[in-house]
């Protein structure tokens, strides 16, 4: 290909992405050279790319690594822009790709990208579903699935490429161009490392910089900073509105899904719970519409697809009681999302991480809490809030174990329990992961 054969690259951050485009580049005819500040006697990945023939520099970021005269520099989306190697290659006018954008160049297949503060694994989930159910070859790219260059490598024209975009990958993109890009929302609490708001709201923007009207862009009709940024874009445009039904773009009120202001189906239908995720249902009905999926195919995802593993994911129903794990709620932004989604009476089981972040943000949806048990390092904190709320039964366990038994204990029919932390895994687990396999395991292992 000629965009890299006889170039001298180097690529920056080894982990899976930076491995994988380190070897796929070298392929390609390319001179590569690897960093990585991972010393090279523990570095696995460092040892067989030497193995494969590539160069590599290891254990530090040396400033001189430059003087080389690489054309293309490829970096670990997790390398801030502050990188003394990195500002020195924006200085000198040298190109910085993330992984996403050799994807890209490298891909014979359409791209579809997601982007968004929250939403991004759920929808794109649910796009690669309805793809999948209509038989259009996807293939699943990114955070959640394989690395994108190596997805990208192996896809053919016939394939369609889905992959959820980060931020910092998007920054590091310049050609990208998806087929359909969606924006799902943007929110001032996800700053993560930027260095301001307007730094990461133009990073994602970048989704759509490169589309034309050929392309599509789905964004959020409802959300002001959103509807601004995509009238910057000459991609044809889809909004989406979830508070009722609206003449253009797709939308849906208490009772159907629209499309262009006609009935689509009945909203029903959907087995997702909450606003957030119809926001996220109709974001990818749009999307697989406009890569020609039948809707019968959409319905059919829309009716049986309960949620990505630890995002109110529903887990079993045990004499009346629904069991759902939303692990990944960190933050009381997300366990609000959860707790939005329930009309029935909830036993809500939090704590973990004491960051000393409120947890008003949960307030208006307490009407539904008729429990709160909790346990972990919030403790003390999230027992005054339940009592200063008023919620009818707070109680206090030391374990993810014992609240689960005591919540169970306390269920009547009809009742959900549904784990949604409001804060971060770390006292007690590794991983949100991990904390939401133990909640999964112990609804699975109720006996009737
Ligand atoms: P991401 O991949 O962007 O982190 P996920 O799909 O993993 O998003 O969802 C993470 C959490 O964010 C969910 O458990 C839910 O609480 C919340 N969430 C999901 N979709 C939305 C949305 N469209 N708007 C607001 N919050 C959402």
């Amino acid at each position: 290909l000629p965009i890299v054969f006889h170039k001298k690259i180097l690529v920056l951050g080894l982990a899976k992405s930076g491995t994988a485009a380190a070897e796929i580049l070298h392929d390609l005819g390319a001179f590569v050279t690897v960093n990585d500040s991972k010393p090279f006697e523990q570095n696995e990945n460092a040892q067989y790319l030497l193995s494969k023939g590539l160069t590599v520099i290891c254990g530090s970021h040396p400033e001189d690594l430059l003087d080389e005269g690489f054309s293309l520099i490829v970096k670990n989306p997790g390398i801030p822009y502050t990188n003394p190697v990195v500002a020195e290659a924006n200085k000198r006018g040298i190109p910085v790709w993330t992984e996403v954008e050799l994807a890209y160049r490298i891909s014979e297949a359409p791209m579809i990208g997601i982007t968004g503060s929250n939403g991004k694994t759920t929808t794109t989930t649910l796009i690669f579903e309805m793809l999948a159910a209509a038989n259009k070859k996807p293939k699943i790219a990114g955070n959640i699935g394989t690395v994108a260059t190596s997805v990208a490598k192996e896809a053919t024209e016939d394939n369609i490429i889905v992959t959820e975009l980060s931020s910092f990958q998007l920054m590091g993109t310049e050609d990208l161009k998806p087929k359909v890009s969606v924006l799902l929302n943007l929110y001032e609490a996800h700053l993560d490392y930027h260095r301001d708001f307007q730094e990461y709201t133009d990073a994602k923007f970048k989704i759509t910089q490169k589309q034309d009207a050929s392309d599509w862009l789905v964004f959020n009709g409802e959300q002001q900073i959103v509807k601004d940024y995509a009238q910057k874009s000459n991609a044809s445009k889809i909004p989406f509105y979830v508070s009722g039904k609206t003449k253009d773009g797709i939308s849906a009120d208490d009772l159907y899904v629209y499309w262009n202001g006609e009935q689509l189906f009945n909203r029903s239908i959907i087995a997702l719970r909450g606003k957030h995720n119809l926001e996220n249902a109709l974001a990818a009905t749009a999307t697989a519409l406009m890569m020609n999926c039948s809707v019968e195919a959409i319905i059919q995802v829309l009716s049986t697809f309960h949620g990505v593993k630890h995002r109110t994911q529903f887990i079993r129903e045990w004499k009346g009681r629904k069991f759902y794990n939303d692990s990944k709620a960190t933050n009381a932004l997300a366990t609000k999302s959860a707790l939005e989604g329930f009309t029935e009476p909830v036993i809500l089981i939090a704590g973990g991480v004491d960051r000393g972040h409120s947890f008003d943000e949960l307030i208006p949806y307490l009407n539904r809490v008729k429990a709160l048990v909790h346990y972990g390092a919030t403790k003390d904190r999230l027992q005054k809030f339940g009592e200063a709320q008023r919620i009818p039964s707070v109680v206090s366990v030391q374990t993810l174990g014992e609240a689960f038994e005591m919540a169970t204990e306390v269920s009547s029919d009809g009742d959900i329990i549904l784990l949604s932390p409001a804060c971060a895994s770390w006292d007690q687990y590794e991983s949100f992961e991990i904390r939401g396999e133990e909640f999964i395991n112990r609804v699975i292992s109720l006996e009737e």
